[in-house]
């Protein structure tokens, strides 16, 4: 079942409807779609893991706001706003969260730093994370698009805790990277030593 949320909190100057219209422009068709499934997701696991709904919404919505924009869209962010120079050495697969929160914060007005965060940390994970940032880190892997064979198993652990589905993804996303002779983003290698190794048994 689909639920709708009705924006009262005034996180951003947009209805729910305006700021779907929005992502329908910015992104192509399978990704606006990934985003409304990971939206809903994001309110199912923040109903049960008693995380705010609105920030759930818009948060799991603009997750991949920035993931079609043109590399140079994303070096003069990173320019303009003084953020790492390292991320100058990386691609959109990093950029479009970490950069693209900023992108959402000054075209989108979001300016709630749960949600920003959230968007920041969905690809790499961060070492510590709120429980929304958790929410949209796990939405975006098991939403009901993805099909990959790990899958099944994320969404048994995150159903049972939310601790867990972080330290799976965490632990699966890096041994793809590495498998596929893939740089692996510092980031990354924190949020795996932060929660891997001490919820290994329970994997
Ligand atoms: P999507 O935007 O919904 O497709 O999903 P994500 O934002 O989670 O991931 C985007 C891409 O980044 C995926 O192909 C991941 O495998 C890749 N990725 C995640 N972490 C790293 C990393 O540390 N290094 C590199 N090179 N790629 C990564
Ligand atoms: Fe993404
Ligand atoms: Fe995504």
């Amino acid at each position: 079942m689909m639920t709708t949320i009705n924006y009262q909190q005034h996180l951003l100057p947009l209805s729910r409807q305006q700021l779907v219209d929005k992502l329908a422009e910015a992104l192509t068709e399978d990704r606006f779609h990934h985003v409304l499934r990971v939206e809903q997701t994001a309110i199912k696991l923040a109903k049960q893991y008693g995380v705010d709904l609105e920030k759930a919404s818009i948060a799991g919505l603009c997750h991949d706001y920035a993931k079609q924009r043109p590399d140079e869209d994303f070096l003069r962010e990173i320019k303009e706003d003084g953020l790492d120079p390292d991320l100058l050495n990386w691609n959109n697969a990093i950029w479009h969260g970490i950069v693209g929160a900023e992108m959402v914060k000054h075209e989108l007005d979001v300016w709630d730093e749960d949600i920003l965060n959230a968007i920041r940390h969905h690809t790499t994970g961060a070492p510590v994370m709120s429980p929304l940032e958790q929410i949209i880190y796990m939405a975006d892997y098991i939403e009901p698009g993805r099909s990959f064979a790990e899958v099944v198993k994320a969404r048994e652990l995150t159903a049972k805790s939310l601790t867990l589905g972080v330290a799976y993804q965490t632990e699966q996303t890096l041994a793809y990277l590495v498998e596929r002779d893939l740089p692996v983003y510092p980031a990354t290698i924190l949020t795996y030593n932060a929660w891997v190794p001490q919820n290994k048994g329970e994997l």
